[in-house]
């Protein structure tokens, strides 16, 4: 039998054109199933995280029932098992961004309130004076004691709103170090000045101790800032008459700054608490803070490959160690 040149060529053609829209079938079947497997599994999980929210029983149903096919499908070698995975993870982590983001909304309504109970205490006291005040029978010697209560209500306010504005800028200001290698008795005589005042006005005995011509690299003004705030606690929670030091010592591979007082003292499940943010304890109530100034420090110090430390006596009072690394590397 003869066949046919044209004939071989027609038949091989049609077997390849029948194998490719064979292939090209079975190829898009799977993708199909492929794609709806996935979107399944991502509905599911978006169904899941609302249920959550929800917390309703029928959700809760349809969350185990969805949990199970997961895993079935997680179990099997197959590319649907390795995006259901991947979906999985995903999720995993937007619940856990949910959850942090739901806790810091809440301490931010916590410190809110905070302020505004804080800010509403001087408020409601200048008002109360300011009627008294308007009272024609006051006499000479009330008038003058009323409006002194009223100049200190307004200065607890200013101080209020200006420690407001001084965190917030801190905290929108992203901490970009600038490492030099300067004398630290000139960035120390910075932070003392911004307490100095308020030392004096409670009779504060304040002493220190730096060598002038120490070198040390570190950030001028960050590093300024961060001691001024332990500074600035240590004369708060420090009562009249009482004593503030400042003493610095080269190590050979930190230098110490250390900043002790005579204060009212820290208990000692308490030594972590006081650098996390918005954390005050309860008997600082009546001084004014916002429980930022450990918590920057901190952040700042660290940022600079060094520590804060500290220890404390009930009622004796605290000292706080920042150990800065004599050589370090910009971060
Ligand atoms: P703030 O002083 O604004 O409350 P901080 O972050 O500076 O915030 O301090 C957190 C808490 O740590 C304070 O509320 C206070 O209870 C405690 N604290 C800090 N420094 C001292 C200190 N030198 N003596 C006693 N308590 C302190």
């Amino acid at each position: 039998m003869e066949i046919s040149i044209a004939a071989v060529c027609g038949l091989c053609l049609l077997f390849c054109v029948g194998g490719f829209l064979a292939s090209y079938i079975y190829f898009r079947r799977k993708i199909v199933d492929f794609t709806d497997e996935v979107c399944e599994s991502a509905q599911e999980i978006l169904r899941q995280s609302q249920g959550l929210r929800k917390g309703s029983r029928e959700t809760a149903l349809q969350e185990s029932q969805g949990y199970a096919r997961r895993r079935q499908l997680k179990n099997q070698d197959t590319l649907t098992s390795k995006a259901v995975m991947e979906l999985d993870k995903l999720e995993r982590i937007l619940s856990r961004q949910a959850a942090q983001n739901q806790s810091e909304k809440e301490e931010v309504q916590k410190v809110v309130s905070e302020i505004s109970h804080q800010l509403k205490t001087p408020v409601s006291n200048i008002r109360m004076y300011q009627d008294m005040l308007d009272d024609e029978e006051v006499t000479e010697e009330e008038k003058k004691r009323f409006e002194k209560i009223i100049r200190q209500q307004l200065d607890k306010l200013e101080f209020l709103v200006e420690s407001l504005i001084h965190s917030s800028r801190l905290e929108q200001e992203m901490i970009h170090l600038t490492l030099v290698e300067k004398p630290i008795f000139q960035t120390l005589a910075k932070a003392v000045g911004g307490i100095v005042a308020a030392a004096e006005k409670k009779k504060i005995e304040l002493r220190v101790d730096c060598p002038k011509s120490l070198q040390v690299v570190h950030d001028v003004k960050w590093t300024a800032e961060a001691v001024e705030n332990i500074l600035d606690n240590a004369v708060k929670y420090t009562q009249e008459k009482g004593e503030v030091s400042l003493l610095v010592k080269e190590g050979e591979m930190y230098t110490k700054i250390q900043i002790e007082d005579t204060g009212k003292g820290i208990a000692p499940e308490h030594y972590n608490d006081i650098f996390k943010r918005f954390y005050r304890e309860k008997t600082s109530g009546q001084e004014e803070g916002l429980g930022l100034g450990l918590y920057l420090a901190r952040r700042i110090i660290s940022l600079q490959g060094g520590y804060i430390m500290v220890e404390s006596k009930l009622g004796k009072g605290s000292r706080f160690e920042i150990l800065l690394p004599n050589k370090r590397e910009e971060r």
